[in-house]
C-alpha cells in the first residue's frame, strides 16, 4: 500500500468521525481496516450485525469521501474512475480495530505485514494519537449531558407562535407547566425546519428554570437506539433503564421516525414509555409525520403516541414568516429593515430553517462586502440564490398543477360536475389564482369555464376560511404552492 492510500483511509475516517462523533467510537471500534487501493477498500466487522449498521449509516459517506480524495489527489490518472468497492470479512477477532476505547489509532498497515510491526503508535506512551480523542460513548449523568445537547436559543420567549404552531406551543408549554401535562404523550409532528426540536429544547429549559432539580432527559431516537445498543454489548442493561424508566421526571424523545424497522429498540422504547407513563411522567415525542403514517412502527406504540395529544406545526404563513425573520435578527443582532424582513419572508417559505440561513447569509455577505442589509441589497443577493422562484404563473399554471396534485383532467376541473372533490379542487385552484395574480373575479370566472363572479368570490372565501383552520386544507396548498415554484426552476 502507498503511503498516499493511507492519507487518505485516514482522512476520510477523520471526516466521518467529525460527522456523527457520538456513535462513531462506538461502531468503529468493532470494524477493523484491512486495506485500501483504488478502487477497492477491505474491512473486517466482528460480526454481521455491525457490518449492516456501518454499511448503512457510515460507509456510503465514507466511500464518497476516499473517492472525492483520491480525485483530488491525483485527478490525471487514468483509473481513478472506478469507485471503491468495499470488501468485508466477518471475525470475531480483531487484531487492530479501528479505534479502541478513547482513542481512534492512525491508519494501520495491511494485516499480513503485522507480524512484524511494532505496536500500533497509538498505544505507545510516547506516540500521541494524530486525532484528538474522541469521548468514549457512554451512558452520561442526565444533567451534564443535557447542557451540551440543549441550544440555549431555543426557548419559548424566542418562539413565534402563530395559526401554525400554536396549538404544539401551548401543548409544549403545558408540558413544562407546574401542574404537569394536560395530555400524555404529546406528539409533536410536521415537516422539516418547522420547530419541533425547538419546542422540546424549550420544554426542557423551561422545566429545569422551574425546578434545577428535575431530572430532564432530552434525547434524538438516534441516540436513545445507540445508547442501547451499547448497554446490551456492555451488559448495561439495568443502568439504561433505571435511567430511562426510573429516573427520569419528563423524557423528551426527537424525531421517532428513526425507528423505523428497529425492532428491538422499538420493543425498549414501549417498555420505557410504559414505565413512564404508569408512573404519569410527561413524554413528549416528535416525528416528520402523524403517527398513523409512521413507517415500519408498530401499531401498539402508534396507538399509545395518539392516546394523548397530538399537534402538528405547519408551514407558517407570511405573517408569522416576518415575525420570524424579526426574532431572529434581533436574537442575532442583524440590523434588518420591515421592508426586507418582509422581502426574506415572500421569498423564503417552505421552512424557517431555510428562511433563517437565508438572514444569516445576506448578514455574512453585508459584513464582508460591507453593505448595509438595504431592499436593493437583499433581492439582488435573493435573486442569486433562488432567482426562479419570482417567475410568474398563469392561470393555466395553476390549473395545471391543481390537476396534477388532486389527479383530475382540465376539463373536470372546468366543468359544471359538482361531485364534492372537483368541486373543492375547482374552489382551491380560483383561490390561488385569486392570491397569486391578483385577477378580478368576472375574470376569473371566465377562466373557470364561465362562471358567475360571486361563484368565484365564494370559492375564494370558502378556502381562506378552510386555510386558516383546517390543516389538512392548508396542506394541500402548500403541496401545490411547492409544485408551482419548483415548476418556475
Ligand atoms: P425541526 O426540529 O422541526 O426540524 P427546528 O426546531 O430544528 O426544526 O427548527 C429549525 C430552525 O427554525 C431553528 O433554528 C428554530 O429556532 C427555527 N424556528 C422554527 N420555528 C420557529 C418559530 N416558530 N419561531 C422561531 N424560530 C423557529
Ligand atoms: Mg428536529
Amino acid at each position: 500500500m502507498t503511503s498516499s492510500n493511507l492519507d487518505i483511509w485516514t482522512a476520510a475516517l477523520e471526516r466521518t468521525r467529525k460527522a456523527s462523533p457520538a456513535s462513531f467510537e462506538q461502531w468503529f471500534s468493532s470494524i477493523q481496516f484491512d486495506k485500501l487501493e483504488p478502487g477497492r477498500l477491505e474491512l473486517t466487522a466482528r460480526d454481521e450485525f455491525v457490518r449492516d449498521w456501518v454499511k448503512t449509516h457510515f460507509l456510503p459517506s465514507l466511500v464518497n469521501t476516499i473517492d472525492e480524495l483520491r480525485a483530488q489527489g491525483a485527478p490525471a490518472a487514468p483509473d481513478l474512475g472506478e469507485p471503491t468497492q468495499v470488501e468485508w470479512r466477518i471475525s470475531s477477532e480483531l487484531n487492530n480495530p479501528v479505534c479502541d476505547g478513547k482513542t481512534l489509532r492512525p491508519a494501520v498497515r495491511p494485516r499480513r505485514l503485522q507480524v512484524s510491526e511494532p505496536p500500533p503508535p497509538s498505544s505507545r506512551p510516547d506516540s500521541p494519537s494524530r486525532f484528538e480523542a474522541p469521548s468514549p460513548a457512554r451512558i452520561q449523568p442526565v444533567r451534564a449531558s443535557l447542557k451540551d445537547v440543549l441550544n440555549p436559543k431555543y426557548t419559548f420567549e424566542n418562539f413565534v407562535v402563530g395559526p401554525s404552531n400554536e396549538l404544539a406551543y401551548a401543548a409544549a408549554m403545558s408540558s413544562a407547566g407546574d401542574d404537569g401535562p394536560r395530555y400524555n404523550p404529546l406528539f409533536i409532528c410536521g415537516g422539516t425546519g418547522l420547530g419541533k426540536t425547538h419546542l422540546v429544547h424549550a420544554i426542557a429549559q423551561r422545566l429545569l428554570d422551574q425546578k434545577p432539580n428535575a431530572r430532564v432527559i432530552y434525547v434524538s431516537a438516534e441516540r436513545f437506539t445507540n445508547e442501547f445498543i451499547e448497554a446490551l454489548q456492555h451488559q448495561k442493561m439495568d443502568e439504561f433503564r433505571n435511567r430511562y424508566r426510573r429516573e427520569c421526571d419528563l423524557l423528551l424523545l426527537d424525531d421517532i421516525q428513526f425507528l423505523a424497522g428497529r425492532e428491538q429498540t422499538q420493543e425498549e422504547f414501549f417498555h420505557t414509555f410504559n414505565a413512564l407513563h404508569e408512573a404519569d411522567r410527561p413524554i413528549v415525542v416528535t416525528s416528520d409525520t402523524y403517527p398513523q403514517q409512521l413507517q415500519r412502527m408498530p401499531e401498539r406504540l402508534v396507538s399509545r403516541f395518539t392516546s394523548g395529544l397530538v399537534a402538528d406545526v405547519q408551514v407558517p404563513r407570511l405573517e408569522t414568516r416576518v415575525a420570524i425573520v424579526r426574532k431572529k435578527a434581533q436574537l442575532e443582532g442583524i440590523p434588518l429593515t420591515d421592508e426586507v424582513a418582509v422581502l426574506l419572508a415572500q421569498n423564503v417559505q417552505s421552512n424557517v430553517r431555510e428562511l433563517e440561513g437565508a438572514l444569516i447569509r445576506l448578514a455574512a455577505k453585508s459584513s464582508l462586502t460591507g453593505r448595509p442589509i438595504d431592499y436593493e441589497f437583499a433581492s439582488r443577493e435573493l435573486a442569486a440564490v433562488a432567482p426562479r422562484r419570482q417567475e410568474p404563473v398563469s392561470v393555466q399554471d395553476i390549473q395545471r398543477a391543481v390537476c396534477n396534485h388532486f389527479r383530475l383532467t382540465n376539463a373536470e376541473l372546468l366543468s359544471k360536475d359538482r361531485h364534492k372533490s372537483v368541486a373543492f379542487a375547482r374552489q382551491v385552484a380560483m383561490y390561488l389564482c385569486r392570491q397569486r395574480l391578483r385577477c378580478s373575479y368576472p375574470e376569473l370566472g371566465r377562466s373557470f369555464g364561465n362562471r358567475d363572479h360571486t361563484t368565484v368570490m365564494s370559492a375564494v372565501r370558502r378556502v381562506e376560511a378552510l386555510r386558516q383552520k383546517d390543516p389538512q386544507v392548508n396542506a394541500h396548498l402548500e403541496a401545490i404552492e411547492q409544485e408551482l415554484a419548483s415548476s418556475g426552476e
